[in-house]
């Protein structure tokens, strides 16, 4: 099965898309996570990776966790800074910012065709698929799971929670 990371909903150029295994994609997922949590500093940024982080298999189910760059969480107003944000998050993660939390060894190949393909999609990304409604539906669905502050971290990854918990933990 595996999950595919496309630009949005009517891109349709198979060559761009980002298509991973199930396992690839927690491997993604976590170094993202590890990376941003590190280089998050204010509040958009954190609620950035907690949106990663509910990418988790653990609570959707293997294969169940694709989705569209439109669908993160951009705003008009912020685009520049979120994209310059989200591009030094994939640099971070390619620098294998703090991969001593893995209890695994993630193959760097499959990591690096990943992140190459994620930072072509979001190069690519143009503001006017921003979707935000989705962004709307995000910032209801923090605020119903009392997600109003700065989202919290797990104690024991120091990565930022998603409301339904740590995406480390539930890959362990
Ligand atoms: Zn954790």
């Amino acid at each position: 099965m595996g999950n595919r990371i496309m630009l949005h909903r009517d891109h349709d150029n198979f060559e761009e898309h980002l298509k991973m295994s199930n396992g690839l994609t927690s491997v993604f997922i976590a170094v993202l996570v590890l990376s941003g949590s590190t280089l998050a500093q204010n509040k958009a940024e954190k609620e950035w990776m907690s949106w990663l982080a509910s990418r988790d298999q653990g609570i959707h189910g293997r294969g169940a966790v694709g989705f569209c760059i439109s669908d993160m969480p951009w705003t008009r107003e912020g685009f520049v800074d979120e994209k310059d944000f989200v591009l030094r998050v994939i640099d971070g993660a390619r620098e294998k910012l703090r991969w001593d939390v893995l209890n695994y060894n993630p193959t760097e190949e499959f990591v690096t065709f990943a992140l190459d393909r994620f930072q072509n999609l979001i190069n690519l990304f143009d503001e006017q698929y921003i979707n935000e409604e989705a962004y709307q539906e995000w910032q209801s669905y923090l605020k119903k799971y009392g997600f109003s502050e700065n989202p919290p971290m797990c104690q024991h990854h120091a990565v930022y929670l998603h409301p339904a918990g740590c995406v480390l933990c539930h890959d362990s």
